[in-house]
């Protein structure tokens, strides 16, 4: 059975890719790398010892998207592409709007002509969301019931996309839609093969310690450390890529099967610090791992924890990787790939 995985070379969407194939898929990789190198099409391929196809497709072309459908034929579509900084959003939001909002759009419409061609096949589609759409939570662990805003153009782009996917579920009952809200995905694959390669400065916090433990980075910025939290510094639910990647599986299953849609939270339910992670990257790596406390992120929130309970009870699903696993994955493909895919 093919998947076609729109952003399907990038950090999440290749992790994928393996856990697609090992639970009986086939999956097609769609990319204009934009933010990924084809590299890790040949690194995939030394996992799972075979080749996977590629489409170097751009999902705003929806032409070409409509082409890839009718000769594939996929049972179902994994929607990754899009761009993901915080940041960037907010210095450029058209973008963002343009990227992740056009994008969408594009596939749904394509989705929706190969629909209107091949009546039989039930349009079935997973998207990468965010626990971003929970803006400054009230409180936590999360549930999908929580009220949704958005601090930032990446956020509201996440938020239009979740609402027009609702409002197509209402007017076409034939499509079967879930909506994956990620927590904080880090890690590797075990193998040391395949990881997050960012471009530049990373953002995040897991591969800026990485980068900083294997020494490439002098220290890491701690942003705040007077936060209402244990030991001041931000909490947030991480989740090894490898679980997320498993979601995707359950995900698609019980959209295949079941066919009833729905929107759940991807994360463990348990909550690190900043402080805590830095710890058990020095411990997973041997490594130390220098830091300073500096000022708030602006639009950071001190905390934010998933109740993945949905998950489980729909999908079956639950996360069992551990922090020290995840550090210890993230510093095998960090040490083993110090310029990620740029060899
Ligand atoms: P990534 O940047 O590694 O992967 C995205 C992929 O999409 C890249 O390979 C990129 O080249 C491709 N892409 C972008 N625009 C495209 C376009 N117009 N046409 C074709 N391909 C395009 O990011 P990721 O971390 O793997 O994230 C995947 C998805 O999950 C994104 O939608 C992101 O917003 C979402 N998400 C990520 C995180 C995270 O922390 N990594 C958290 C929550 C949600
Ligand atoms: N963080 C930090 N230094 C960094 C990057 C992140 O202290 O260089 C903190 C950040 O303030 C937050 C946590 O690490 O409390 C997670 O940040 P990340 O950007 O990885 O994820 P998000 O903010 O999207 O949850």
């Amino acid at each position: 059975m093919k998947i076609l995985l729109t952003g399907g070379a990038g950090y999440i969407g290749s992790h994928t890719v393996v856990a697609l194939i090992e639970a009986g898929f086939q999956p097609i990789v769609l990319d204009n790398f934009s933010n990924s190198h084809p590299a890790v099409l040949e690194r995939l391929a030394r996992i799972v010892g075979q080749t996977v196809p590629l489409e170097h497709v751009d999902v705003l072309d929806t032409p070409w998207l409509q082409d890839v459908l009718r000769r594939h034929r996929p049972a179902g579509v994994v929607h990754f592409a899009g761009d993901k900084a915080v940041g960037e959003s907010v210095a450029q939001p058209l973008k963002y709007f343009h990227n992740n909002i056009g994008g969408a759009v594009s596939l749904l419409r394509a989705m929706e002509a190969m629909h209107a061609e091949t009546p039989e096949d039930a349009p079935t589609l997973v998207f990468s969301s965010s626990a971003t759409v929970y803006g400054d939570p009230a409180r936590v662990p999360i549930t999908e019931d929580f009220p949704r805003s958005h601090t930032n153009p990446y956020g509201h782009s996440k938020l239009v996309i979740e609402d027009m996917l609702y409002a197509l579920m209402a007017a076409r009952p034939a499509w079967r839609v879930g909506v994956l809200r990620y927590f904080n995905p880090v890690g590797a694959h075990p193998s040391g093969l395949i990881g997050e390669d960012p471009a530049g400065i990373p953002n995040n916090l897991m591969p800026y310690v990485a980068q900083v433990a294997v020494g490439q980075r002098d220290h890491l910025n701690v942003f705040g450390n007077d936060y209402p939290t244990p030991d001041g510094t931000g909490v947030r639910d991480f989740i090894h890529v490898q679980d997320l990647a498993a979601g995707h599986v359950a995900a698609i299953k019980a959209l295949l099967g079941r066919g009833e849609s729905f929107t759940v939270n991807l994360g463990t339910g348990r909550g690190h610090s900043v402080l805590e992670v830095v710890r058990a990257f020095e411990k997973a790596s041997g490594r130390a791992v220098p830091y300073r406390i500096a000022p708030r992120r602006a639009g950071d929130v001190a905390q934010c924890w998933a109740d993945p309970g949905l998950a489980l009870r729909l999908l079956g699903w639950r996360a069992k990787h551990a922090l020290d696993d995840m550090c210890t994955d993230a510093w095998r493909w960090q040490s083993g790939n110090p310029n990620g895919y740029r060899g």
